[in-house]
């Protein structure tokens, strides 16, 4: 999987290399002056460079482009795309030396002002220096307000630093740029950046604030799960187990998929209220809408157990091990329902046959996006930091056509 990182950067630095040239060349030919460029585009350095960009040989490319740019050093995009690489090389210094003398220039238009900024915010972010590469995109978007890339890198800087209203208010702005088909996964990250504000108003027990920051989360986009479960949390805050409940069974009906992260509250708001059969039937009744459920399966089975029924969440446990014969948390779970019927031979002949061809792994999720594999759900990728990209990995069996066959 790491090897597809550095051909994956630099193909990016060479989209966003030419897309920068592209966009330098055609505001210099709409603002009617001509400088001779032509002299390390159409040098062989220049085309080689770029071939060895595409075969993923870094070095030998920016070899290959230092030579066309030392024949014409007033090519702008070509030192710009070599900055890019020094900075994806790793090489962070460089890449800010070759930026800031860019930036020197007389005679810079505004255009190629805001790129060659742009260049410069994202060695600073790749560098670490958080404040100057705030202070480089805020930049960009002054003397180009509808830069797209800008505003993405302002946004995941903001969510870096937990700064979730700015980073809240930089993607509205962002939302307003975005196509119509974009729409919906824009208000998604908005519902998730909604949601990290309640939860800041959650911990400064701004009970108010919270509920109308998750709420408005839940209005941006329906299946805002985390939403859901910390708007439940505040009504248990505020002591009304009724409206807790009524809200994480609304997040059941809306994302099924993802009832599983509602049960251990549902299941202590029951027993604590007094009415542990309510779970038991919401259990009951996600099995028979979906016989692939292993995970209503394993909830329900663990209830049974701890309330003294350990051969009726053992039946639970094999039909789950039936669904998903690798996931560990059902094993584990069958172990202690053995234990607690002192393994009686025929119960763990059954289990013999059941795991015959089982591997065992611990609960796996994988981003959609890189790849990232994770032991638990998150909503944020540590490793691409997009939003809601985690989908559970399953090796079999393969008739779930809800999940993501990896
Ligand atoms: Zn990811």
């Amino acid at each position: 999987m790491n090897g597809y990182a550095p051909l994956l950067a630099a193909l990016v630095a060479l989209l966003a290399g030419l897309a920068i040239g592209k966009a330098w060349e055609r505001y210099k030919l709409r603002d009617g002056q001509w400088i001779d460029r032509r002299r390390a585009r159409e040098s062989p350095h220049y085309i080689l460079g770029l071939n060895f960009l595409v075969s993923n040989q870094i070095d030998l490319a920016i070899e290959e482009l230092s030579r066309a740019a030392s024949l014409d050093p007033n090519a702008l995009e070509v030192h710009m795309i070599l900055g890019n690489l020094y900075r994806e090389k790793g090489q962070v210094g460089k890449a800010i030396t070759v930026h800031q003398n860019l930036l020197q220039r007389p005679r810079l238009s505004r255009l190629e002002h805001a790129y060659v900024l742009l260049c410069l915010g994202l060695d600073y972010k790749r560098g670490g220096f958080v404040d100057r590469a705030l202070e480089a995109f805020n930049e960009v978007l002054r003397l180009d307000q509808q830069n797209e890339y800008a505003l993405l890198n302002l946004q995941k800087l903001h969510e870096e630093q937990h700064q979730w209203t700015e980073a809240y208010d930089t993607r509205q702005r962002l939302s307003k740029l975005t196509t119509t088909e974009a729409r919906p996964q824009s208000q998604a990250i908005l519902a998730f950046l909604e949601n990290e504000i309640g939860l800041e108003a959650l911990r400064r027990k701004d009970y108010s604030e919270a509920i109308r920051r998750f709420e408005g989360a839940i209005d941006l986009d329906a299946r805002a799960v985390p939403a859901y479960l910390n708007l439940g949390d505040v009504r248990i805050a505020q002591g009304d187990d009724r409206a807790a409940a009524a809200i994480w069974e609304k997040l059941i009906d809306v994302a099924p998929d993802r009832a599983y992260l509602a049960f251990d509250r549902l299941e202590a708001l029951a027993i604590r209220t007094g009415n542990p059969e309510r779970f038991t039937r919401l259990c009951r009744r996600l099995i028979e809408e979906n016989a692939q459920d292993w995970r209503a399966r394993l909830a329900l089975s663990r209830h049974l157990a701890s309330s003294g029924h350990p051969r009726d969440a053992l039946d639970l446990l094999f039909s789950a091990l039936v669904q998903n014969p690798h996931a560990l948390s059902i094993h584990q779970a069958i172990w202690r329902a053995l234990g607690q019927l002192h393994h009686p031979p025929s119960l763990v002949d059954r289990y013999t046959e059941l795991t015959q061809h089982a591997v065992f792994y611990l609960d796996p999720h994988v981003c959609m996006r890189c790849r990232y594999r994770s032991t638990e759900l998150l909503w944020q990728c540590p490793h691409c930091h997009d939003w809601n990209t985690f989908v559970e990995e399953r090796i079999a069996p393969a008739q779930d056509t809800t999940e993501v066959e990896v």
